[in-house]
């Protein structure tokens, strides 16, 4: 028997037993027919994830959620172009650098931390400059905050500009709108709300944006127009993580035998409740305004005074649960609990369990 870990950091997930017994499956050459199928049908089914997506193509790419990130910005921003970033937490931060290191041309709309999308901001820059981009992240999960992407997305559509979409930690949990939100692309992984294990990471583009356009890619990897101009054909441009794939070939059938994403929302927000309330109870301050800030897959609450962060952790992990520290600025002030993975009800009760006990103990 394996020791039950109970994952409550964003990402790898507490793996069902249905993914993890499929990478046992039968060794693959990515040469081969058998893989190529598969690759067709993960692709296939993950512009199905979501409704409204019929014109958008999956290209996957084996590395972690950042280099899908990566991928699509790098190939899809213009060379002469300029993208408009809006950025409130670590990841939309990292995205700037990325097109940084790309010597493109950016204008970061920047927030506090625990702060929105200054929107009003980001209509003055459209209103007053052209941009050939709008750049986001779904959810920021430096703090677990779900950004207004309806009001942002409305930005993208009244001042026609495209939007390229960090929905890494939101794809199969959150609600994502594809032509509302004019999305030219978002970048996702198998390892957060899709239940698979980190090795395979994927862009969802409009059809529009990669057949017959060049790439702007400064990257020979993380070409976006290249890997799928290979995948399109049933071929990969480099090797692939077989493995990685079993485990999202599965994990997409399970999404969508348990009532897609829809039911997984569902599910995620019934346990996200459990740990509102339970730390409600214990005094447990969030780190938003609002729980209602927050997604309903991460949330961040302020340590307890008094507590260590280390001595926190590891009075949970002793109880076979992994919580999450905060970055840069937040480190050794806050801590965050993701409820993706295969956990239940029971899990997030003995959770709250373990917080009332380890606040007796530090009385
Ligand atoms: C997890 C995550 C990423 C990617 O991180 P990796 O460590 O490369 O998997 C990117 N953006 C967001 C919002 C994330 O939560």
């Amino acid at each position: 028997m394996l020791k039950r870990m109970r994952l409550l950091n964003p990402g790898p997930v507490t793996l069902t037993r249905r993914v993890r017994e499929s990478l046992l499956k039968e060794d693959l050459c990515h040469r081969e027919p058998e893989f190529s199928e598969m690759q067709s049908r993960i692709r296939s089914q993950l512009s199905t994830v979501y409704e409204g997506a019929q014109d958008y193509e999956a290209v996957l790419v084996t590395g972690s959620g950042t280099s899908a990130v990566e991928m699509m910005i790098g190939s899809l921003v213009p060379k002469e172009g300029k993208a408009l970033i809006a950025a409130n937490g670590v990841y939309g931060e990292r995205m700037a650098k990325m097109l940084r290191a790309q010597s493109k041309a950016i204008e970061v709309i920047q927030s506090e931390w625990i702060r929105p999308i200054d929107f009003d901001r980001v209509e003055k820059a459209l209103a007053s400059s052209s941009f050939t981009h709008v750049i986001a992240v779904h959810h920021e999960t430096t703090t677990g905050r779900l950004n207004d992407l309806h009001r942002l997305g409305g930005l993208c559509k009244k001042y026609n500009t495209p939007l390229l979409l960090d929905a890494v930690s939101s794809f199969g949990g959150e609600e994502i709108c594809f032509q509302e939100w004019n999305l030219e692309a978002l970048a996702a992984t198998a390892n957060k709300c899709l239940h698979g294990v980190p090795a395979v990471s994927f862009v969802l583009a409009r059809r529009n944006a990669l057949e017959g356009k060049p790439s702007a890619a400064t990257s020979v990897y993380l070409d976006l127009h290249n890997a799928y101009e290979a995948q399109k054909k049933g071929s990969s441009a480099f090797t692939q993580s077989v493995h990685g794939m079993y485990a999202l070939n599965e994990a997409l059938e399970e999404l969508r035998d348990q009532g897609g994403w829809r039911e997984r929302h569902r599910r995620y927000s019934q346990h996200m409740q459990i740990v509102v309330e339970g730390m409600r109870e214990l005094g447990i301050e969030p780190l938003l305004e609002s729980e209602e800030a927050s997604s309903r897959i991460l949330i961040g609450y302020r340590l307890p005074s008094r507590a260590r962060y280390e001595d926190l952790h590891a009075h949970l992990k002793r109880a076979g649960f992994v919580i999450y520290s905060g970055q840069g600025k937040f480190d050794g002030e806050i801590f965050r609990v993701a409820v993706m993975g295969d956990l239940g009800r029971g899990d997030f009760e003995e959770l709250i369990g373990e917080f009332r006990t380890f606040l007796q103990k530090l009385n």
